[in-house]
């Protein structure tokens, strides 16, 4: 297994300097490893990392597990957080790690001497033994690791863009096979289309009665 000095040094020539959120996703990744019993960085596709921000943390996550969204062994989902799930696909078994509350406070104590806050953290996360600096929790996927990871070769074709949809994303309305862009969940317009306003999802929910209020 190689060291984290070289995973970080692997991490920062990828990421073009070494910064602490690095050091967190090596060290994370090399710690899931351990935990499920699995070779990091893996050289197969048995480990899945879902991942809950993008940014620096996960340059240090695929050096670590060997995980990456080419391979489809690394999904990012957005929810601005410094944790990640890591599951071992033969097994089902998955643990979400976080770094612990007190982290932070930790890196000043192991180390006093740095020459800045940042540097504190840099050196700190280096130093804070795994069970001070980690959270781990045991966790069951909501969604299926089949519906995750879907089936090679399947394909279809939106019914209003015609443009072809991969890995069982589409969506099924009235009849119809639909993008997620076309059933509504759209990021972008085109130059001639007006600005959209999409109601939120919640308020389409509610019964028409309980809305008849406006504040
Ligand atoms: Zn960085
Ligand atoms: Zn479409």
């Amino acid at each position: 297994m190689p060291t984290v000095k070289e995973l970080l040094q692997k991490s920062a020539s990828f990421h073009n300097h070494l910064c602490p959120r690095q050091v967190l996703g090596v060290r994370m990744g090399l710690l899931a490893g351990q935990l499920l019993g699995l070779t990091v960085p893996q050289s197969d596709k048995r480990l899945l990392t879902i991942v809950e921000t993008d940014g620096c943390f996960i340059d240090g996550l695929v050096v670590a597990t060997g995980c990456t969204v080419g391979r489809r062994t690394l999904r990012v989902l957005d929810f601005g957080k410094v944790a990640a799930t890591f599951i071992d696909t033969h097994t089902d078994r998955a643990v979400r790690i976080t770094p612990s509350a007190n982290s932070r406070q930790l890196a000043k104590t192991y180390a006093p001497n740095a020459e800045s806050r940042w540097h504190g953290y840099l050196l700190g996360y280096q130093r804070i033994p795994d069970d001070e600096l980690f959270t781990v929790q045991p966790v069951t996927l909501e969604v299926s690791l089949a519906e995750i990871l879907s089936k090679d070769g399947y394909r279809v074709n939106c019914d209003i863009c015609g443009e072809e949809i991969i890995n069982e994303r589409e969506v099924r309305r009235e009849g119809l096979t639909l993008c997620r862009p076309c059933a509504g969940e759209r990021y972008y317009r085109l130059p001639d289309e007006p600005a959209a306003h999409p109601i939120p999802a919640i308020w389409l929910e509610t019964e028409p009665d309980n809305v008849s209020t406006c504040q």
